[in-house]
């Protein structure tokens, strides 16, 4: 009878090892949240678009790929702490293994979890995502170091209104604020930048049961090294910042190839897009929109600089409020100096 119980525990803890792919890692700082930290919005069989509910720092999306036998993650957001509960909850959906990420981009908020993950446990990237994310490259960009310095203010900020609070209840959700930004700090000083372990530079297929992932680079855009993840029997595609419903962030993207390289998107025959900020959607005309934006803004910016404009200046002056309809956020004049700055770049390294 012992013997049955010892075994039926070996069983047990084999199970349990099995579960995560994360299980010979020491669990990291920060990971104390109040409630669930993730929404799994389920979006077909065994897919899941997965979105931070705000009670742990997260930044980007996530998507989980359920197959027969194991589980495959795109994206793993902010930190090792967020990665690390995003496993544990994924739990609650299933109880297989993940056994594949997939970084969709270098980006903090998208490949930062990478470390939380055992050896065995494939982490599958562009040759490019992998080179950034070697060595600590990526956390020399300029996006990255603009996160992450902004931190300690935003916790002082957040202390100082605690002080000045009266209003119980305004100040117990600022403590919670508080909270959530200390534990986002404490997992931001253990990171440690982990590269994909697999790469590709083209294209590349999984197969799990009938299920078939299509991995494909479809040309620059949000960076050198943007990877969707395409469905095709699901007629789903996660494109990372590629394509969202806002405006992506520029500071390492290449402004004037992003229009082609969504043309590409666009032959892949897909119904639904799990973008890697904000909601999922349907409609296909963002494309357009998003591509629209992207001749403006290169136009534009190109227009101040051949008149000798300084790019802080043309941060300030160049006006695409006309595509205020789609972008809600362009409410005046005025393109974030990140993108403007990149521009710039793109148009020195021109000549
Ligand atoms: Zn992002």
């Amino acid at each position: 009878m012992a013997r049955l119980t010892m075994a039926a525990a070996c069983i047990a803890l084999l199970i349990t090892v099995g579960v995560a792919g994360i299980q010979s890692q020491r669990q990291p700082a920060g990971t104390a949240h109040t409630g669930n930290a993730f929404r799994f919005n389920k979006v077909a069989d065994g897919v899941y678009h997965a979105i931070g509910t705000g009670t742990l720092t997260v930044v980007g999306n996530s998507s989980v790929i359920v197959n027969d036998d194991d589980v495959i993650v795109v994206d793993d957001h902010v930190s090792p702490a967020a990665a690390w509960v995003l496993i544990n909850e994924i739990k609650s959906i299933t109880n297989k293994p993940v056994r594949t990420v997939i970084n969709t981009h270098f980006h903090y908020d998208h490949a930062h979890g990478n470390q939380i993950f055992d050896k065995d446990v494939s982490i599958i990237g562009h040759e490019f995502t992998r080179e950034m994310l070697l060595g600590g490259k990526s956390l020399q960009m300029p996006l990255y170091k603009g996160y992450v310095t902004q931190l300690p203010g935003q916790i002082e900020n957040l202390k100082q209104r605690i002080a000045m609070e009266s209003d119980p209840s305004r100040k117990a959700m600022l403590q919670a604020q508080l909270q959530v930004a200390e534990n986002n700090a404490a997992s931001q000083a253990e990171l440690k930048p982990t590269p994909p372990n697999v790469t590709l530079r083209t294209n590349m297929t999984l197969y799990r049961g009938d299920r078939e992932i299509q991995l494909r680079f479809l040309g620059r855009a949000h960076t050198a090294g943007d990877v969707v993840v395409f469905l095709p029997k699901e007629r789903i595609v996660i494109t990372g910042d590629m394509l969202t419903s806002a405006l992506s962030n520029m500071s390492d993207a290449f402004v004037n190839e992003w229009v082609t390289t969504l043309e590409e998107l666009k032959k892949l025959d897909f119904a639904t897009v799990l973008p890697g900020h904000g909601e999922a959607f349907t409609d296909r005309a963002k494309i357009d929109y998003f591509q629209a934006y992207l001749r403006d803004v290169w136009t534009e910016v190109s227009r101040l600089k051949q008149q000798g404009v300084s790019a802080e200046e043309a941060a300030k002056r160049a006006d695409l409020t006309k595509h205020k309809e789609h972008f809600p956020t362009i409410n005046s004049p005025g393109v974030p100096l990140i993108a403007v700055t990149r521009i710039y770049e793109l148009l020195n390294s021109k000549r």
